[in-house]
């Protein structure tokens, strides 16, 4: 294994091989279909799947299907999409815990006949109740002594469907008063009649996590099973079952820290209510922390591999700085996004010396890093559009860009010098009128002439509408309230511009490659684009403006 990614787990996974305990390492990723994978799930497809990776062994895609309720086939393939698109790979190891309900529905009858489990007809809240806390034992249930006969009748008929929803469950006989609370007589099954995306109606009862991840990571031949740190107490009770089952095999549990982002959420729960909620356009809308969201975004999946590899794998939990994820995308983007003009919010220049009529091609450079990546050519004529924020008729002593009587480099093109403002009714600027040097094609003025600002630009006639999609954090507060999180939403987080100019060749390529728009950001096509009205988003700004 790479020593780069070295951590406590993997240095586990290295003792178990060294003392040759296992022969192969196995691995899961068990992800519940009850949402779209986000980024914190990609810290734990990088660590099951890297781990199988470096030491030469299998990583299982498992679904957790177990509660139907929530689970639908479009999050069972979204899930399978995102995976491939971070860049892994389960071969043929595809697997559904629902394929297992026959053989749990069998271990659970032979935990009944070993007086290890019974039915309680205690309601939910009863059960709940008699739990106990932390400090006082929970009470034992009145139905906990029935005989072996009565509870296996009984759970023939929960499996029969003839009771409904609640009237019972079959609860693990372990120990009411032990300091664990998972182990206090825990939920085994209960009673759902819910039409399941891939057994349909064949059950009216569905096993809890607790049964059915230890077994089914024991039915895969799984060795290392890495969870998240709220199942640390859950490890007894995974130990427990696999102890009293004739399970083929005994995996371990390990548990690292979860992933936690500023100014994001990453609890199903909350990204669901966000899509439902209509806060959002979707689970894959650019704001989102999903996967599929980052992937509409522009972000390449390398980039979120190196944030992965770069925070790494801990035991105690922390908060990771967003900053860092945005770090990542723009190391990666700047290697391969090539450069392109875009005018976000234009406003118009007419060079008034510059004949009309005349258009002539400048020669740009697509990347400045890569000779390879060679240039291309932009129109320039006598009309042209400039970044609205790039011109000010008042400036203060330190704006060197367009104002009046100031003279500016238009990137690749020439120098021009803002000679008059064309204002409209209400006193705004709309036009501005402006001589050109035509003795500084190419940038540079063959007197040695200096100017302070290069600025970029796009031929109007040539250049083409786009709608473009500015993107800033959904939350303003950097550590957003769970509970609450309508309130910490960010009523800036998307900035819609609705007049923007592209270079015609990027208005209409198809192409999803991410692009950088000169001085402005990385930006990207979006699926909402149409032939004659393309969308772009901004993947992610040129510096950190935001979080400061
Ligand atoms: P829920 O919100 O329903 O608890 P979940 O986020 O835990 O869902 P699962 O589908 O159960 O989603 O997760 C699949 C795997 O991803 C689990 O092993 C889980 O521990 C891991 N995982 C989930 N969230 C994170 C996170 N923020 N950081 C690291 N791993 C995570
Ligand atoms: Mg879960
Ligand atoms: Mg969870």
């Amino acid at each position: 294994a790479a020593e780069a990614g070295r951590d406590f787990i993997r240095d586990i996974v290295q003792a178990d091989l060294d003392a040759k305990k296992h022969k192969l390492i196995v691995t899961r990723f068990p992800p519940e279909p009850n949402g779209y994978l986000h980024i914190g799930h990609a810290k734990s497809i990088g660590l099951n799947f890297g781990i199988a990776q470096e030491f030469g062994g299998r990583c299982h895609l498992r679904f957790d299907d177990t509660n139907p309720t929530r689970e639908e086939q479009e999050f069972i393939d979204s899930i399978q999409a995102d995976v491939k698109w971070l860049g892994y790979d389960w071969g043929n190891d595809l697997f559904f815990a629902s394929d297992y309900f026959e053989r749990l529905y069998e271990w659970a009858e032979g935990l009944i006949r070993a007086g290890l489990a019974y039915v309680d007809d205690q309601s939910q809240e009863e059960i709940r109740l008699s739990r106990g806390t932390l400090t006082e034992p929970g009470k034992n249930s009145p139905f906990r002594d029935r005989p072996v006969e009565e509870n296996l009748d009984l759970f023939r008929r929960m499996k029969a469907g003839e009771f409904p929803n609640g009237a019972r469950v079959l609860r693990a006989r372990i120990d009411m008063a032990s300091g664990n609370i998972n182990l206090r007589d825990p939920v085994l099954y209960r009673i759902l009649h819910a039409h399941h995306p891939r057994t349909g109606d064949k059950w009216s009862i569905y096993p809890s996590y607790d049964y059915a991840h230890g077994q089914s990571d024991a039915i895969e031949g799984i060795t290392h099973s890495i969870c998240t740190l709220e199942f640390e107490d859950h490890r007894p009770l995974y130990e427990w079952l696999l102890d009293k089952l004739p399970v083929p095999s005994h995996p371990h549990q390990y548990e690292f820290a979860r992933l936690n982002l500023t100014y994001t959420l990453l609890s199903k729960r909350v990204l669901t209510e966000l899509v439902r909620g209509g806060h959002v356009a979707g689970w894959d809308d650019p704001r989102m922390p999903t996967i599929a969201g980052l992937k509409r975004r522009g972000v390449p999946p390398a980039a979120v591999r190196e944030f992965i590899k770069r925070i790494g794998v801990a035991k105690a939990n922390s908060v990771v700085d967003v900053g860092m994820l945005e770090f990542c995308i723009r190391e990666v983007l700047n290697q391969s996004a090539q450069r392109r003009m875009a005018v976000l919010r234009p406003l118009k220049v007419v060079i008034e010396n510059y004949p009309e009529g005349q258009v002539e091609e400048i020669e740009a450079v697509n990347h400045p890093d890569d000779p390879n990546a060679g240039t291309r050519r932009v129109a320039f004529g006598r009309e042209l559009y400039i970044e609205r924020d790039d011109f000010m008729e008042n400036p203060p002593k330190k704006f060197f860009r367009l104002s009046p009587g100031n003279e500016v480099r238009l990137r690749y093109a020439y120098f021009i010098t803002c000679r008059d403002v064309v204002k409209n009714a209400a006193g705004e600027v709309v036009e501005l009128r402006c001589t050109y040097d035509p003795a500084t094609r190419g940038g540079n003025a063959p007197d040695g002439r200096k100017v302070k600002a290069t600025m970029h630009w796009l031929p109007a006639a040539q250049s083409r509408l786009a709608e473009i999609r500015l993107y800033n954090p959904l939350f303003s507060n950097p550590n957003p309230d769970a509970a609450n999180f309508t309130t910490d939403l960010n009523p800036q987080s998307l900035e819609l511009l609705k007049d923007a100019r592209l270079e015609p060749e990027v208005a209409t390529s198809n192409s999803t490659d991410v692009v950088q728009f000169e001085r402005q950001g990385y930006f990207v096509r979006d699926k909402d684009s149409t032939a004659d009205r393309p969308v772009f988003n901004r993947t992610i700004g040129l510096r950190d403006t935001f979080a400061k």
